[in-house]
């Protein structure tokens, strides 16, 4: 696990499952926009969470590229789902500033429930298209930049599934923060 000091917030990166985060309070699910089980993370959280989770989500869809809703976690081992839904690369434009309108708004609703830990998977990179190499920077920044004005956010965690977009993610820190 690698770990980086921002203001007073506690960035994380970490190599595993978003849905078997058991410290974290919200974990964000990188939705469809009818916010259903789907693939990916989309699939690990709801079949973790049980078919209530739908069911709660079914009244708030759909959701546009950019936005987030927030919903309980269910069985998951958190207390909320932040459900973003990322743009889908070379189609939803501007694909950047929907990614980061992603983070922005994640950060904001838990910022909204008081929310202390939050952790992230790399949104739009895997069905959506969004190369990694991209989406790094956009996501890093993007939590960087609003670190400072987080009040009950203290940890933000970047759960990576594969090792790869692991090292990727650790290489742009440390680059971003090596002087
Ligand atoms: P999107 O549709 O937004 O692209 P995906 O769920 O297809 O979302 O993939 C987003 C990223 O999450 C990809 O990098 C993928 O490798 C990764 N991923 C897939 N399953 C999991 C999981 N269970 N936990 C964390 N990351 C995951």
């Amino acid at each position: 696990m690698t770990t980086c000091k921002i203001d007073a917030i506690e960035l994380e990166l970490r190599n595993g499952d978003i849905a078997q985060q058991s410290d974290i309070e919200a974990v964000v699910n990188a939705a469809n926009a009818q916010l259903r089980m789907g693939g990916g993370v989309a699939g690990a959280i709801h079949r973790a969470a049980g078919p209530g989770l739908e069911k709660e989500c079914r009244p708030l869809a759909p959701i546009k590229p950019g936005e987030a809703v927030i919903t309980g976690a269910h069985n998951l081992p958190n207390l909320y789902v932040i459900h973003c839904l990322g743009p889908v690369y070379g189609v939803d434009r501007p694909e950047d500033q929907l990614l980061a309108d992603c983070y922005r708004n994640a950060l904001k609703l838990a910022e909204k429930k008081e929310i202390s830990s939050i952790a992230f998977p790399a949104i739009s990179t895997g069905a959506f298209g969004y190369p990694i190499e991209e989406a790094i920077p956009l996501a890093i920044d993007t939590i960087t930049a609003h670190a400072g004005r987080l009040k009950s956010l203290k940890r933000i965690a970047m759960v990576l599934f594969s090792n790869r977009d692991y090292r990727a993610h650790e290489n742009y820190l440390n680059q971003k923060f090596k002087s």
